[in-house]
């Protein structure tokens, strides 16, 4: 055997040692760093009153951010934005620089100094979506001052709590700085480190994700092959599969979560037994709510599963088995949809009114488009298109899994509007910005290119309805989540005979099961109505029961949805059964098939008004038959009525509630 030839190997030319002094450009070695006036990030988007160019940060209303001073003067005036900025007061200053931003970089140390002038310059390049202020950048040196450290990475920041409104950007800073050092002395971050920075793994992360975690921390795994399993495993399903930092980082916490409870008795891969899984699951079960054991445990069997495809000795009956961890069957749950009356009180307009501009148009979005809030909060700024006199809304249809789609929708007339209005309100709050969303975030947003959070809208509708105090349809106070208007929509559409395979393009369902789950919903609705309603009157008044004894209740909804499909009429249905042919179309008042109830009672009161109007007209006209045909119909609706009116309980008020007549 002859060993390789040994190689060469050229000695080290030594690298110029860099620094961080060594990184900050001339502007930034001042004491006193005055930023540029068109500086997003440490200037600020001026104020939106006329002429003054302090910084607008200090209090946002509606489309208007003003500065320190005209916020104050605008709470004084007690006018609206509209009125205040028509002709703003103009505010005295001491000094050219009065309320305009300023930054000390001075420190009695070398380290600190550099540290500070090299995060004033990050900030300035807009490294942190922030817009600063002299006062937070005096919390933040005062959290220097307060340790001992001369930098703010050896700072430990949980327990130094500082000026609060410091500790947040601190910790991003501080994790800047290490980046940095870590990057001047030549390391990069690796999958084989512990702890994974964001930048490690930022590239599998879809902007329209979310932001992905800002590390993930590998070093609460506390035994290493679980460790190095779990970094395995994530790496692989970001990048093989495509699966986003946000939801793997969900995974590892559940091992996480796995592992501190099971402690000591999981020592080997062996230890992951069945019989372990099932006492983690009745665990799971006895504290949390069914939704959040089902999604919780999927993650924890998912990651069994690569574990054992990976090599890992786990026996192969320690798993879940299907329906282990089911939710509950849908429609067992209250249905989510919001019925009318609940529609009527989310929409009415003193309700809307206590919404600001731009939360009542995100809501205006979602109840007419019926999107996922993600979607919502990326359209994109130019999302409408018009076309043909129509229009049409683009959008990214957006779910954890996978690249998102793009979608075209129709829109009506009305939300093109809202949405052209939002537009405005963009413009007017980033004037000097080429605008990219919709609905951008309102705070910490210098340019307008951070997309507003998701939480922050669904936080902003809850709480409305909540203030508002509304009702649901059982007396109860509504339970409001925005996601509801989505599951609205699709049940509205089925109702209203859309063909469920429109549905499911409409809302890019990849397969019709979800769709599906709104035609069942339908069913729900059309068993509460019938429930409720309950009974009709024909064309001679006589009282139809909707669930006659002797037929199961199962046939009687399966009757109602044929003839619906059917037919809708103005004044009530059709019960002639869809396989059989209408023997009399145009002349539903005297046909027996015709039923109708309570709900059309205003439509049937003005038709015999009508009808009565005609009888009149044609016999002063002279038309005896046209006359006798129009007495004819106001006989029958008169009978009608009143058949209704009998179908009332005896003591019923104008409030009456159908669930009453129900049980009478
Ligand atoms: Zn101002």
């Amino acid at each position: 055997m002859s060993a390789a030839p040994l190689r060469v190997v050229p000695a080290a030319t030594p690298v110029p040692r860099t620094t961080i002094a060594d990184l900050i450009r001339d502007e930034f070695e001042v004491d006193l760093y005055l930023p540029p006036r068109d500086n997003a990030y440490l200037y600020g988007p001026h104020c939106s009153a006329r002429g003054c160019e302090r910084p607008g940060n200090e209090l946002i209303v509606d489309h208007a951010r003003f500065c320190q001073r005209h916020g104050q003067r605008f709470q004084q005036a007690k006018l609206t934005v509209e009125e205040f900025l028509v002709d703003p007061p103009v505010i005295a200053a001491r000094t050219e620089l009065t309320g305009l931003p300023r930054y000390d970089l001075t420190a009695s140390s070398a380290v600190t100094r550099g540290e500070l002038r090299l995060l004033m310059q990050a900030m300035h390049d807009g490294a942190f979506s922030l817009t600063f202020s002299s006062k937070r950048w005096n919390a933040l040196r005062a959290v220097y001052a307060q340790s001992e450290q001369e930098s703010l990475v050896d700072i430990d920041l949980s327990r130094q709590p500082g000026p609060r409104v410091a500790t947040g950007s601190a910790k991003r800073f501080q994790r800047f700085l290490a980046d940095t050092y870590e990057r001047l002395a030549g390391r990069e971050p690796s999958r084989h480190d512990d702890v994974w920075p964001r930048r490690l793994y930022a590239c599998f992360a879809h902007e329209m994700q979310g932001r992905p975690p800002t590390q993930m921390d590998f070093r609460a795994i506390g035994v290493p092959w679980l460790r190095q399993t779990a970094k395995e495993i994530a790496w692989q399903r970001m990048g093989v599969e495509g699966i986003s930092p946000g939801v793997v980082w969900g995974m590892v916490r559940e091992v996480i979560r796995f592992q501190d409870w099971a402690g000591e008795r999981l020592v080997s891969p062996v230890d992951i037994s069945r019989a372990l899984l099932v006492e983690w699951l009745l665990h799971n079960k006895a504290t949390r709510p069914p939704r959040a054991v089902s999604q919780r445990l999927s993650c924890l069997r998912l990651f069994i599963e690569h574990a054992r495809v990976g090599g890992l000795a786990i026996s192969p009956d320690a798993t879940y088995l299907p329906g282990e961890l089911g939710i509950r069957d849908e429609l067992e749950r209250p249905p989510k949809y919001f019925d009318d009356r609940e529609l009527a009180q989310l929409d009415a307009p003193a309700n809307q009114a206590r919404l600001n501009d731009f939360n009542r148009r995100a809501y205006q979005v979602l109840r007419h488009t019926g999107m996922r809030q993600r979607s919502l909060v990326h359209l994109r700024f130019d999302c409408v298109v018009e076309a043909g006199g129509a229009f049409y809304l683009r959008f990214f249809n957006t779910k954890h899994r996978g690249a998102p789609k793009e979608h075209t929708i129709p829109i009506s007339p009305d939300l093109a509007e809202v949405i052209r209005a939002q537009q405005q309100w963009v413009r007017f709050f980033w004037p000097a910005q080429e605008p990219t969303w919709l609905f951008p975030a309102r705070n910490s947003n210098p340019t307008g290119n951070r997309p507003a959070h998701v939480g922050a809208i669904y936080n902003a509708l809850v709480k409305w309805v909540k203030g508002c105090g509304l009702e649901a349809g059982d007396g109860q106070e509504l339970h409001f989540w925005p996601h509801r208007l989505r599951h609205t929509l699709g049940t509205q559409m089925i109702n209203e005979g859309v063909p469920q395979h429109a549905v499911q393009d409409y809302y890019g369902h990849a397969s019709p099961e979800m769709t599906s789950h709104y035609a069942k919903l339908q069913d729900h609705t059309l068993r509460r109505e019938l429930d409720g309603f309950l009974d009709r009157v024909n064309r001679r008044g006589e009282r139809i029961e909707v669930l006659p004894a002797g037929v199961p209740a199962d046939a009687a909804l399966l009757k109602e949805r044929l003839s619906r499909a059917k037919q809708t009429l103005p004044n009530g249905y059709c019960g002639i059964p869809v396989q059989q042919q209408c023997p009399h179309p145009n002349a539903c008042l005297s046909c027996d098939a015709f039923v109708t109830d309570e709900a059309f009672r205003p439509v049937l009161l003005e038709q015999r008004a009508r009808a009565q109007q005609l009888a009149e007209g044609a016999q002063a006209d002279g038309h005896e038959r046209l006359a006798q045909i129009n007495l004819a119909d106001v006989a029958a609706l008169e009978a009608i009525l009143t058949g209704l009116d009998d179908l009332l309980p005896a003591e019923a008020d104008e409030h009456f509630d159908v669930r009453e007549l129900g049980a009478a």
